[in-house]
């Protein structure tokens, strides 16, 4: 039987905008049986059609998959992955002999809400952030093969983390497709080791790449420091660039081995870079003030609204560091990754920072995330990655 929900008087609103949620204070009433990850059309209270999408426990309790009234099957799938892949080839970042590395699908980006999945070299690896598409995760591996083929030896599976664990849905990690061991994928002509099973995220942060690739240009002759290096992206993208030295700094030892390897295997034997598990705080403040190029690229301060303004101290704290030390003439590049904190609240907070710390500071680049983490023009909140690249005199 098709499960159903009516939404309140007025409530369809938003969804005639396209927005791809349904708030749970928006339904009235429900037909069916409904279990979380269902499949469920949604009417309004006058019993029209407006979307189709999976249903969850909590706040937003519809992820749209569609605005037509068609079936959710394999054809769906097959087209909106094909549909994705395609956008990825208009970017060329896919189909591109020196990068093999991007994410295919981005979630509300890709219409596609709570599913992500990066793509390295001859693996993807798929994140479920909603029931639904935990549900559905067998179907979207098999649409992932018809529209990938040959080229896509290895499907791994990493939700653990990322599904609402009350679910009980008993998610593990794990590979749909393949046992890939060979792990090194390449972005820009750079390699680097991807630890899927383990790493964060879907184990590396993509969504520097373009930043990352400034940042190079800017890097030739300078002493750089990489904070919050994680992986490396920056440091390494540096390390071509022609930096004179460069130092990358994370809290996690599990990072500076990885940054180490990534730079060993990128420019074997070089002296010009060290890294260190420090805390950003730490090593902020007992640093010397010979950088004169300095990345802040922490995790996210504030995972939800409520955090904002303890967020906002945070990165004014680490900025106003950095500020304080930076050589005359240097330049930071500074991020902000969290969804909650906007463009103004980041810029007021760097701001805030540059005033403290009594320096002059011109903003020479804005910064975002790139075109293979798209934003649903009907859903803002899919914006998150911001960045400023300053001059500081
Ligand atoms: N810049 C990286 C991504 C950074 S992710 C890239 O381009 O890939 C954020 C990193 O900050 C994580 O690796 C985490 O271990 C580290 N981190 C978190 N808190 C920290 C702290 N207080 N001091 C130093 N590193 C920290």
């Amino acid at each position: 039987m098709e499960k159903k929900i009516y939404l309140r008087r007025g409530k369809d609103e938003s969804l005639r905008r396209f927005h791809p949620w349904v708030f749970s204070g928006a339904i009235q009433r429900s037909e069916g049986e409904l279990n979380e990850g269902d499949i469920v059309k949604v009417f309004t209270n006058e019993g029209d059609f407006i979307a189709v999408g999976h249903w969850q426990i909590g706040s937003i309790a519809v992820r749209v998959l569609s605005f037509e009234d068609e079936p959710i099957n394999d054809a769906f799938w097959a087209d909106k992955i094909q549909q994705a892949y395609h956008a990825r080839l208009a970017m060329g970042v896919a189909g591109n002999p020196v990068n093999n590395t991007y994410r295919l699908v981005h979630g509300e980006g890709d219409n596609l809400p709570g599913l992500v999945i990066d793509v390295y070299g001859e693996t993807a690896v798929m994140q479920a952030h909603s029931v639904g598409m935990h549900v559905n995760r067998e179907d979207v591996a098999k649409a992932l093969k018809t529209v990938l083929g040959d080229g896509l030896k290895n499907i791994f599976y990493k939700s653990e983390t990322t599904l609402p664990f009350k679910a009980a849905l008993g998610q593990e990690n794990g590979f749909l497709l393949g046992d890939a061991t060979d792990n090194v994928a390449v972005e820009n002509g750079l390699k680097f080791h991807i630890d899927w099973l383990k790493g964060q995220k879907t184990g590396f942060f993509v969504d520097q790449r373009d930043n990352r690739s400034l940042l190079e240009h800017y890097s030739k002759g300078k002493n750089v420091l990489n904070m919050f290096c994680y992986t490396g992206g920056f440091s390494v993208y540096a390390m071509r660039g022609e930096a004179k030295l460069v130092h990358s700094v994370d809290s996690s030892a599990k990072a500076v081995d990885l940054v180490n390897a990534n730079i060993e295997l990128n420019f074997p034997g070089d002296q010009r870079h060290e890294a260190f598990a420090a805390d950003a705080f730490k090593f902020l403040d007992e640093m010397g003030d010979n950088y004169n190029l300095i990345i802040l690229d922490p995790p996210a301060f504030a995972k939800h609204k409520d955090a904002l303004r303890h967020a906002l101290k945070g990165y004014t704290k680490i900025n106003q560091k950095a500020f304080e030390k930076i050589q005359p003439g240097g330049i930071l590049f500074t991020f902000s990754c969290s969804q909650a904190v906007n463009k103004d609240d980041f810029r007021r907070a760097v701001f805030t920072a540059a005033a403290i710390a009594k320096r002059r500071v011109r903003i020479l680049h804005q910064l975002h995330q790139p075109a293979d983490h798209p934003i649903n023009i009907y859903h803002p909140e899919g914006e998150y990655l911001k960045g400023l690249v300053l001059y500081v005199e």
